[in-house]
């Protein structure tokens, strides 16, 4: 059965009805082309496992010049994102389905963690709100947004970025996305630990040897190893995460 074709492939969608969908709003729509439409992204949605919908945030501007910033009240440098745009679009996308989540990407909201990522990733409907300039008006965070998430605490120009961070994130927590579903759970930061190293062939190069227990085929000793060494690597480059 199929559901359609993928936007960005053009190849027809596989037997699944869509778990997730993100709608993401931005000034800079092309931006957001090319994360989604490489890889593990492309393949979600080709499978119609989540889909990723772009929407220009100047289509809702009212006013001819389809501006969407104006200067701030109160003065000061850099122009705010107004309310109105945002607001139209937002409205009408609630109009076709519900959201789980409107989200504002932001450098003041909480540090994305995989924690969220996998909270997220149980959801259906997000919206995602990407800012530019000074920011948006605060009536837009106030009235709709239900979470703001940052990615880290640096200023970046725009939330597309950020945006596909958290999408590629999520997306890929969802059953049947990466070919490997444990591989996931077995990632940095899943278990409270960070990942082993990993190797692949040559078994050696130049004199440099993989460790021998990984060619031992005793897969005991190397799932023991594996965590060993996931505990030390915790210990030394992220002691925070034992505590
Ligand atoms: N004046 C704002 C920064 C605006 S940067 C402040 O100091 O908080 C413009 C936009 O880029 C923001 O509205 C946000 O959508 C996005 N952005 C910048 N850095 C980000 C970060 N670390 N995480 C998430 N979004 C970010």
């Amino acid at each position: 059965m199929l559901f359609g074709f993928c936007v960005f492939c053009n190849q027809p969608k596989q037997a699944y009805l869509y778990n997730m969908r993100f709608d993401i709003i931005t000034v800079l729509p092309s931006l957001l082309e090319s994360p989604f439409a490489h890889s593990i992204l492309q393949r979600a949605q080709k499978k119609g496992i989540a889909e990723i919908v772009v929407h220009n945030l100047r289509d809702y501007a009212s006013n001819k010049q389809k501006s969407v910033d104006d200067y701030p009240y109160g003065g000061g440098s850099g122009m705010v994102m107004g309310i109105e745009p945002f607001a139209n679009c937002i409205e009408k996308l609630k109009v076709a389905r519900n959201y789980d989540e409107i989200i504002f990407m932001s450098p003041d909201g909480v540090t994305f963690n995989q924690q969220i990522a996998n909270q997220l990733s149980v959801k259906g409907n997000m919206m995602v709100l990407c800012g530019h300039y000074k920011g948006i008006d605060q009536r837009i965070r106030d009235l709709f947004v239900t979470r703001e998430i940052s990615i880290g605490d640096y200023v970046l120009s725009g939330g597309e970025l950020p945006a596909a961070v958290l999408v590629d994130a999520v997306v890929r927590l969802i059953p049947g996305v990466l070919s490997d579903e444990t591989s996931a759970l077995s990632d940095s930061f899943q278990d409270g630990l960070l990942d082993a190293p990993v190797y692949t062939r040559p078994a050696d190069w130049n004199g440099h040897r993989v460790p021998d227990i990984l060619l031992s085929g005793n897969t005991p000793e190397i799932e023991k190893w594996r965590f060993e060494q996931s505990i030390e690597r915790t210990k030394i480059r992220r002691p925070d995460l034992l505590e």
